[in-house]
């Protein structure tokens, strides 16, 4: 099945002079989508929503929105639009006159056109009947609303939202994002999102897209960025993680499972990258995913408990590996659940885990010297 495609990029780079913000990116984002780009600070994300938005032009590389190049459009002509993370709304104006702020720019409408227009949008995102207050006479969520209504009145094909809820606090954010969500799914409007913050990204997105230095590390729904990263950059940026540094392969199982030793103690992983026995790999392994259980077991890593961070719903529980010739350890996430062991500190404990729970990548100073040479 072919699905139409709202925005594109094909090898789109973006040099400031010597400094290359955009490298060689691709990807399409599907009609109706919410897609993410996912990368820390100065990666590059918000170059590449300047450049769909036609506020920077690539400097090389095609951009294109509903199957038209867009490189030679301006902003003004373009069918998409950008909610900022300052959310620069007008002060001065209520929330109706802030909503109608880009229908009245566009013109060829009248006031009343517009203000129904503008209810309409209001009442899609939970703010019906708050038009006539001023902006610092409602909330900072409900600003957050009513700079999306400001975007969704002119009707976008694709909407550009720079890290809008990055200004909110936690709790807010976490509600909003629900929100957002939904908003984007009843309206079937596409979403590009740009965000640090993964928890966002994982919890909103359709496809997310991990950026690093300028280069696309993989895209792919958040399920799959979560279980399979395929970079040792995803593998360290996207959730939590044991990260056990410079173990050896000792065996390959099949085309996906490797053994690796660490200070003489097996352990299974995911090969992310291609592995041969002799390697050195870095481990990343899901605290949430190992199992934990009390005494020694034949099937497992024998640890002593040094330390049990409660955490509400779960407890975090840190083991030092007894049997390791280098100091290990390895954090657990255990549920607060009936079947949750009654551990304590100094208490002897098994750990295992599926294959699957941890990635094996190449360290990345190696992968850059190979890449190098
Ligand atoms: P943040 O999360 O901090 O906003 P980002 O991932 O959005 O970061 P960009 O703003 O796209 O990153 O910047 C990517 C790189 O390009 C950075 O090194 C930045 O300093 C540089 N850069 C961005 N805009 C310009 C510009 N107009 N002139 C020169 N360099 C720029």
């Amino acid at each position: 099945m072919s699905q139409e495609i709202d925005v594109s990029l094909v090898h789109v780079t973006k040099r400031f002079g010597d400094l290359t913000a955009v490298d060689d990116v691709s990807f399409d984002i599907p009609k109706g989508s919410f897609f993410s780009v996912l990368g820390p600070s100065g990666s590059g994300k918000t170059t590449i929503l300047r450049m769909i938005a036609g506020f920077e032009t690539p400097t090389s590389g095609d951009i294109y929105i509903g199957g038209e190049r867009v490189n030679d459009v301006p902003p003004n002509k373009r069918r998409c639009n950008m909610v900022f993370q300052r959310l620069a709304l007008f002060p001065m104006m209520n929330v109706l006159e802030n909503v109608t702020f880009g229908l009245r720019r566009r013109g060829g409408m009248s006031k009343a056109e517009m203000e129904k227009l503008a209810e309409d949008a209001l009442a899609r995102v939970g703010l019906q009947g708050l038009g006539k207050r001023k902006i610092n006479q409602i909330s900072g969520g409900q600003q957050q609303r009513v700079a999306l209504a400001r975007s969704l009145v002119l009707d976008p094909t694709v909407l550009l939202l720079d890290e809008p809820l990055g200004s909110l606090d936690l709790k807010l954010r976490q509600a909003m994002k629900l929100e957002l969500k939904h908003l984007q799914a009843r309206m079937g409007t596409t979403f590009v999102y740009i965000t640090h913050d993964q928890t966002i990204a994982l919890a909103m997105s359709d496809t997310i897209a991990v950026i690093n230095k300028g280069k696309i590390e993989q895209i792919a729904p958040p399920e799959v960025l979560y279980r399979r990263p395929a970079t040792h950059f995803v593998a360290s940026f996207v959730g939590e993680n044991n990260k056990l540094l410079a173990g050896r392969v000792t065996r390959q199982v099949d085309d996906q499972v490797c053994e690796v030793d660490f200070g003489g103690i097996p352990m299974v992983g995911r090969m992310g990258d291609p592995l041969k026995p002799g390697d050195t790999v870095d481990l990343f392994i899901r605290p949430e995913m190992i199992l934990l259980r009390p005494g020694k077991h034949q099937d497992g890593i024998l640890g002593k408990i040094t330390e049990i961070n409660f955490d509400g719903s779960h407890s975090l529980i840190a083991v030092a590996l007894t049997e390791s010739s280098r100091p290990l350890a390895i954090n657990v996430k255990l549920q607060h659940t009936e079947q949750a062991p009654d551990v304590a500190v100094g208490d002897i404990v098994t750990l295992s885990w599926r294959w699957d729970a941890a990635n094996a990548f190449h360290p990345v100073d190696q992968s850059h010297i190979e890449k190098e040479a």
